[in-house]
């Protein structure tokens, strides 16, 4: 599965596991159009078209959504600077890779950190969130990961979010997982900051991270009393550019916002309701073929976009992924923490997720499970 007519020599993956996932090929072509100047009247308009893209695909109206310039984890970065000044109160709800990830960044960004954890795996329960929210009842943002990639948990928001509000707070959702793949509802749920990346449900290459702020985070950002402690992802300079002022700030990464405009436009070409329906149905499709294999997963809450299974006893894990890639071209994840070696994750996310490719798997799987 190595030969290849690729101009580069790289080899034709199917890509199962926790991103990239399979780039289509409009997106690819789109990547190819001609550079022009960021700042070029044909540039600007399609930057435009993708903000209102992203608009629809947040399910969201606020007037504060783009594109930073990096991948998911610039998202974060730039959401949490941006909200928090030194001295500030945010609580983190941790319990996996990602949430770890957004508690380290929010204590490099000066605030006091409080971590509403739950075991890897599992969930976050309202009743902590409420518990932290009375324990410090200064905390300003409340930081949560919607799909946590590293364990395959999906995390319920609606009453969180409510509680969030309730004691004045800023709800922070990571969406790099789900956004394009499962339902998000940035107004409806009532998220202030969101964030996602290019890579995993919306199917393009990594390098962008969509962004959406609400009137309230945006009010919070400007009542700051110190400058955001990031010159790059201050956010009241960058919407000096994707507003009518089109200030130069940094060249905008010309060629990534073609892609992302092409992979937005399939993206609501198929619709998101049908799309996440598709999600689900070919989700269901592996967990039946993975539980009659007699594989068992690790989340209660399983998320339909990354499926994270323990290997069963005795057997390679790492020697089964390096089969799957070298004789089927396919690639899946490790297990992460406290999974390390003792897991899969296999993303079903955007263009991934075909029934070709999980029966393709699970027929793989079968196969060498049996030596
Ligand atoms: C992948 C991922 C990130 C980080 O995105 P990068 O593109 O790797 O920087 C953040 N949060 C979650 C939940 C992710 O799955």
């Amino acid at each position: 599965m190595t030969e290849t007519c690729d101009p580069l020599d790289l080899p034709q993956r199917i890509l199962m596991g926790p991103g990239p996932s399979d780039v289509p090929p409009r997106v690819l072509a789109a990547l190819a159009a001609p550079t022009v100047g960021h700042l070029d009247p044909a540039y600007l308009r399609i930057m435009d078209q993708t903000r209102d893209l992203l608009r629809r695909v947040f399910r969201t109206a606020n007037e504060m959504t783009l594109a930073v310039s990096g991948t998911g984890s610039a998202g974060m970065e730039a959401c949490v600077v941006n909200l928090i000044e030194p001295g500030d109160e945010m609580a983190v709800c941790v319990n996996g890779v990602f949430g770890t990830r957004m508690a380290d960044v929010a204590d490099r960004c000066g605030a006091s950190v409080h971590k509403v954890e739950a075991e890897w795996g599992r969930v976050i329960e309202p009743d902590a969130v409420a518990a932290a929210l009375k324990a410090h009842p200064r905390t300003k943002v409340v930081g949560i990961v919607h799909a946590e990639t590293s364990t395959g948990a999906h995390q319920p928001l609606e009453e969180i979010s409510r509680l969030v509000h309730d004691a004045g707070a800023l709800l922070l959702v990571d969406a790099v997982t789900s956004l394009g793949g499962a339902d998000v509802r940035v107004d409806d749920w009532r998220i202030d900051a969101c964030y996602s990346g290019t890579q995993k449900c919306l199917s393009c290459p990594p390098g962008l991270a969509p962004v959406t702020l609400s009137p309230a985070a945006v009010a919070a950002i400007e009542s700051r009393k110190s400058k955001v402690r990031s010159w790059y992802l201050d956010v009241s300079m960058l919407r000096q550019y994707w507003g009518q002022a089109r200030v130069y700030h940094h060249t905008a990464p010309v060629n990534m916002t073609y892609a992302l405009r092409e992979a937005l436009r399939i993206v609501l070409e198929e619709g998101l309701d049908p799309r996440i329906a598709r999600h689900q149905a070919n989700h269901a499709r592996l967990r039946a073929g993975l539980e009659s294999l007699g594989l068992r997963y690790i989340p209660a809450r399983s998320l339909t976009t990354l499926n994270c299974v323990a290997a069963p006893e005795g057997v390679d894990e790492a020697a089964v992924r390096r089969r799957l890639l070298e004789e089927y071209g396919i690639e899946i994840g490790a297990g992460l923490g406290p999974f390390k070696g003792k897991a899969w994750r296999i993303g079903l996310m955007g263009h991934s997720s075909t029934v070709r490719n999980v029966d393709l798997l699970l027929a793989a799987l079968r196969l060498i499970l049996k030596r």
